[in-house]
């Protein structure tokens, strides 16, 4: 047997290797052929170099939820895509009715995608800032879901969140910058596009200028400054590529959430970690289920298998993605700790919102008795809030 799988003693060339090696597929038919033969088990399990042992007792949310109590997972990664948002309010990008690129109608795009292509947003911004308005950071909450990523973090579990959200909902829900890899850029920052020039601007710059209907422009050389989401023909941020390479090797279980799987790089992650970590699926619907042969990592997802010698421990869990992690959490016993946390980050931002609506009426009360004046209110109160943050 060990001559039949020359690639065995390297375990990493294996994962890089496109397609799944012949040596696996072997495998899982032997190990249909004599499902109870341990010592075929033990045989594959140290040639292969990995682990004899299950590592999940059983392919369901059930088995995970047991694998995590176990105390042998510490590092999770969380993948996730428009799916964990939509109960938010946030349309996804390819719901056929109600997704984003099916309602740009009123921009009077050549092609929806244009919204998002840098070379036409150079050209023309309009439309793009008239969909930020519409979709501006900050008027949603985030879901259960988003609170679920947050208590994994407080229980030091979470390795890293990798989003190919642009709503940061992520950090509204408390992750930090340290914790999340947003993929697909996020408007948390924004920049000048002249290369020349490349001033940073951060969120409340952006959002004067948004709300105000101005195309922002650069202070310093009159350029756009576009929020830092990665446009098509744009590259993804260094970071994804720096952190990817550091965190999937150490992954202990990989759960991807409300994403279809469809849009590359990203969607290659799920084949880069090792083979002994159980991947978890929450979604509407099966994804990532390609040939290994299309699959660019060679690892797809792979629901099918009924036996798993730590290779296929692949779980789906078909749902919404906020009912999905209360039954997660259910069965790992912090649904009182989720749906409280949730219901008191949601008043939170409730009361917040009152109080910076109570706060604008003031202003713009005092706006009509003295302009001037308010003005220098506003610039004081300005640079107060700013030494602040920077306490
Ligand atoms: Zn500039």
């Amino acid at each position: 047997f060990v001559s039949y799988f020359p690639e065995a003693s390297n375990r990493e060339e294996v994962e890089d290797n496109t397609p799944e090696p012949e040596s696996h597929i072997f495998i899982r038919i032997i190990i249909c052929l004599f499902p109870t033969v341990d010592f075929l088990r033990n045989l594959f399990s140290k040639t292969l170099g990995i682990s004899g042992e299950k590592v999940l007792d059983e392919l369901t949310l059930e088995g995970v939820a047991s694998y995590i109590q176990s105390g042998k997972c510490k590092n999770i990664i969380c993948m996730v895509g428009a799916g964990i948002s939509t109960s938010a309010g946030i349309p996804d990008f390819r719901s056929p009715d109600t997704g984003l690129y099916a309602n740009l109608q009123k921009y009077n795009l050549p092609y929806p995608e244009a919204i998002f292509q840098i070379d036409y947003f150079k050209k023309h911004p309009e439309p793009f800032f008239a969909l930020a308005r519409e979709l501006y950071p900050g008027q949603f909450k985030p879901t259960v879901c988003h609170y679920f990523i947050k208590l994994l973090k407080d229980k030091g579990l979470l390795k890293r969140c990798y989003s190919q959200n642009i709503d940061t909902l992520e950090r509204v829900a408390g992750l930090e910058g340290e914790d999340l890899i947003e993929a697909h850029g996020t408007f948390y920052t924004s920049h000048c596009v002249s290369f020349m020039c490349r001033k940073e601007y951060d969120l409340d710059w952006m959002k004067e200028k948004i709300f105000s209907d101005d195309i922002p422009k650069c202070d310093k050389c009159s350029s756009l400054v576009k929020p830092d989401i990665v446009f098509f023909g744009e590259n993804l941020p260094k970071r994804f590529f720096t952190s990817m390479a550091m965190d999937f090797p150490r992954c202990d279980l990989l759960i991807i959430m409300g994403t279809s799987l469809q849009v590359q790089p990203f969607a290659a992650l799920v084949g880069r970690v090792s083979n002994s970590c159980p991947r978890l699926l929450i979604n509407l619907e099966k994804a990532g289920g390609v040939s290994p042969l299309s699959c660019p990592s060679g690892f797809a997802l792979d629901f099918s298998s009924s036996i798993h010698l730590c290779i296929l421990a692949d779980v789906a869990h078909i749902s919404t993605c906020d009912d999905g992690c209360l039954a997660f959490a259910d069965l790992l016993g912090w649904k009182a700790e989720l749906e409280e946390m949730v219901k008191r980050e949601h008043e939170k931002i409730n009361s917040k919102a009152e109080e910076e609506q109570t706060a604008g009426k003031a202003e713009s009360g005092k706006a009509e008795s003295g302009k001037a004046e308010s003005g220098k209110a506003a610039e004081s109160g300005k640079a107060e809030s700013g030494k602040a943050e920077v306490e």
